[in-house]
């Protein structure tokens, strides 16, 4: 096992070991991961839009 939590940084649940076998060093759980990559590509493409609105 590596540095990995046993339970969500985010929510505080219980990561099923098979995740935290899967992807070693895994913090959270399938939903808050989902939660997080979504933020990631939103808050990406947010920068992008405020970007062009400020060239118009
Ligand atoms: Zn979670």
């Amino acid at each position: 096992m590596g540095t990995g939590s046993t339970d969500c940084d985010d929510c505080g649940e219980d990561i099923p070991r098979e995740r935290q076998v899967a992807l070693s060093g895994v913090r959270t759980c399938v939903a808050c991961q989902t939660h997080r990559d979504r933020t990631v590509i939103n808050s990406a493409i947010n920068r992008r839009g405020n970007k062009d609105s400020h060239l118009r």
